[in-house]
């Protein structure tokens, strides 16, 4: 029994990351598991020393300890390498020349994270493709019709909500390989995952409808399929989803000011939220 806290430290951790942190942490303490740490820094602009940092400090200031070596995706460019190479080798994704204004002016419908692409380049020649691919940015994208006649339907299953038909086409053709980056969210997770033979994945309720194509890439590269808790999410002053640039929330300010850590999280545990803190709405509702 495994489970990770896996945070991006492209920002600030905040209230919502340590009771992310703690839902995962406690899960993996209750069943007799490890709790594994995983930063996801491959967005490179963004992730900074100093952040990755400011996490583990965060993490200590908690008290949540993490077991074992903690993994960097930015160690794993090669396994997301060979994925991308299987599925180019199996024809089910295709490059991508498409801005973000192309696809807006192709009448692409909102999806589950921005615009659905319309599959403009999915209709390009080997030729067309061989020649742009040389001069161009290019993204890669699944060929999700493609891929769902290859694997037929799936599911999987949610420890609060239930068994879940999997609707990856939800997304649309997802990029899988971004044009600044070497993989996208998506990919690199579902390999991670695997690679650390997470058997519970507890991560917060956006992240709800990605499973579904998570799930379609576990089939896809082989696999296994761990079990999925979507917990809730806190909101800010606002009602929406605390983000990354709010600073009261944010931990270092709270561990700067001497505040005390654990008692925080077992306050979050009992579900006492400092003022100005509440509950989200997921944007969505989950069957
Ligand atoms: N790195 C992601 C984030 O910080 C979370 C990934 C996950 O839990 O699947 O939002």
């Amino acid at each position: 029994m495994r489970t990770r806290f896996a945070p991006s430290p492209n920002g600030a951790l905040h209230l919502g990351h340590a009771y992310a942190a703690c839902q995962a942490h406690d899960l993996a303490r209750q069943l007799g598991g490890a709790f594994l740490l995983r930063i996801e820094d491959i967005d490179g602009m963004r992730s900074t020393p100093e952040r990755i940092e400011a996490i583990f400090a965060d993490l200590r200031w908690l008290g949540l300890h993490w077991d074992g070596e903690v993994l960097f995706q930015s160690s794993r460019l090669a396994a997301y390498d060979a994925a991308l190479d299987t599925l180019k080798a199996r024809g089910l994704i295709y490059p991508c020349f498409c801005t973000r204004s192309q696809i807006a002016s192709a009448g692409a419908q909102p999806g589950p994270e921005g615009l659905v692409y319309p599959g403009t380049c999915r209709a390009l020649s080997d030729d067309d493709r061989a020649h742009r691919r040389l001069s161009e940015p290019h993204a890669w994208r699944l060929d999700i019709g493609k891929a769902l006649e290859q694997t037929g339907a799936l599911v999987w299953h949610d420890m609060a909500a239930g068994e879940q038909a999997a609707k990856p086409e939800l997304f649309g053709d997802v990029v899988l390989a971004r044009k600044d980056a070497p993989a996208s969210y998506h990919l690199a997770v579902t390999l991670d995952d695997a690679h650390q033979q997470i058997s519970h994945v507890v991560r917060g309720r956006d992240l709800f409808l990605a499973t579904h194509v998570h799930r379609l890439l576990q089939a896809l590269l082989d696999l296994p399929v761990p079990l999925y808790r979507h917990h809730r999410l806190l909101a800010g002053a606002d009602g929406r989803k605390l983000a990354k640039s709010e600073g009261a929330a944010a931990l270092g300010l709270l561990r700067e000011k001497g505040r005390d850590g654990p008692l925080l999280l077992e306050n979050l545990r009992k579900a006492i939220l400092p003022s100005g803190i509440s509950w989200a709405e997921p944007s969505y509702s989950v069957p």
